[in-house]
C-alpha cells in the first residue's frame, strides 16, 4: 500500500524514518485518525483543526493547511481503496522532526517528519440493537498527565491503562480523575444516559475532545429533543446508569453492557443508544 513520507507518496516498503527523530525518542509529535466510507470522511475539518491545536500547542511549525491536508488525505484514499477496500482510516502523524542530539530542548532549524497512511476499518455501525458490538468496562483512578487534550503520541499512560482492563477481561476502563470525577476511558469518551438525560463531562485538559463526542453533541442538540447536558459525573452516577456508551471515530457510539462485572441498567442494549446511533449516522456527514 501507499503511503506518505515528508512530501512523497510510496510504498509503504520504502518509507523510512531516523531512529533519531523525535517522535521515536520522545513521543514528541501529535497525530490524528480520520475515518471514511466509501471515499467520505467524517469530521474531516473538526479533525484538522484539533490536529493544528495540538501542534501549536507543542510549538511545531509545519506549514501544511486544510487544503493541503485534505488533497493528501484524498490520494491516499483514492491509492488504497483498490487493495485496502471502502472502509479506510486516514493515520497522520507529526513529529518535531529528527535531530542528530538527544536534547530535551526543542532543536533550531528541524522541520517536522509528516506521515500519513491509510488502513482498513470495519463498516461504520449499524444502528440496530441486535447488531451493535457491546462492550464490558471497568473503573479505574486516572493516572496519566495533565494535558490530556493534547492528542500526543506520547500514548503510555493510556496503554498502560487500556492493558489493565484487557488483563481484568474487560474492552475499556472508564477513568476517574482525584476528585473522582469521571473523565475518559483509554482510548474513547464517554457518556451516561439516566433518566432520559444524556450527560458527558466538560472539556477541559484531562480529557480529549474527542470529535465524535463533538459531532455527537452537535447532531443530538440540532435534530433532536433529548435532554443532552456536559458536566461532571462522579463515579456513583456511573455505576447506576442506565446506558453507558463510548464513543470514538471507530466505534462511533458503542454501548456498555457489563461495569466491574455487574451489569448496566437492564444489563441489554439501550433505547436511548439506538436513536442516538440512529442519528448520528444520518447526518455524521452533514
Ligand atoms: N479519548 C482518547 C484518549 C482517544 O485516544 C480517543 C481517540 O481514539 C478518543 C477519546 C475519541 O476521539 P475521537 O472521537 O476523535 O476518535
Amino acid at each position: 500500500n501507499t503511503v506518505f513520507l515528508n512530501g512523497q507518496f510510496m510504498a509503504a516498503s520504502e518509507a523510512k524514518i531516523s531512529p533519531m527523530d523525535r517522535g521515536f525518542l520522545f513521543g514528541d509529535g501529535i497525530y490524528e485518525v480520520i475515518p471514511s466510507y466509501h471515499g467520505r470522511f467524517v469530521g474531516f475539518t473538526p479533525h484538522i483543526s484539533r490536529l493544528h491545536a495540538g501542534l501549536a500547542a507543542l510549538s511545531i511549525e509545519h506549514g501544511m493547511t486544510e487544503p493541503a491536508w485534505r488533497a493528501l488525505c484524498d490520494k491516499l484514499l483514492e491509492a488504497n481503496r483498490p487493495t485496502l477496500g471502502d472502509n479506510l482510516a486516514v493515520y497522520i502523524q507529526v513529529s518535531r522532526g529528527t535531530d542528530s542530539k538527544r536534547n530535551h530542548a526543542f532543536p533550531t532549524g528541524v522541520s517536522p517528519t509528516i506521515f500519513a497512511y491509510a488502513f482498513a476499518i470495519a463498516a461504520a455501525p449499524i444502528p440496530d440493537k441486535a447488531k451493535a458490538t457491546s462492550y464490558a468496562v471497568i473503573t479505574g483512578n486516572d493516572l496519566r498527565w495533565q494535558r490530556c487534550h493534547i492528542k500526543s503520541t506520547s500514548l503510555l499512560g493510556n496503554v498502560l491503562h487500556y492493558q489493565q482492563g484487557v488483563e481484568q477481561g474487560a474492552q475499556e476502563i472508564l477513568l476517574f480523575d482525584r476528585e473522582g470525577n469521571l473523565t475518559e476511558g483509554a482510548a474513547v469518551n464517554v457518556f451516561i444516559v439516566k433518566n432520559g438525560e444524556i450527560a458527558t463531562p466538560p472539556l477541559s485538559h484531562k480529557l480529549l475532545p474527542g470529535i465524535t463526542r463533538l459531532l455527537l453533541l452537535q447532531i443530538l442538540r440540532q435534530h433532536s429533543q433529548l435532554n443532552v447536558i456536559e458536566r461532571d459525573i462522579s463515579y456513583d452516577e456511573v455505576v447506576a446508569a442506565d446506558e453507558i456508551w463510548l464513543t470514538s471515530s471507530s466505534k462511533e457510539i458503542a454501548p456498555v453492557l457489563q461495569i466491574n462485572g455487574k451489569p448496566v441498567g437492564d444489563g441489554k442494549v439501550g433505547d436511548i443508544w439506538l436513536k442516538a446511533q440512529q442519528l448520528f449516522s444520518a447526518h455524521k456527514y452533514d
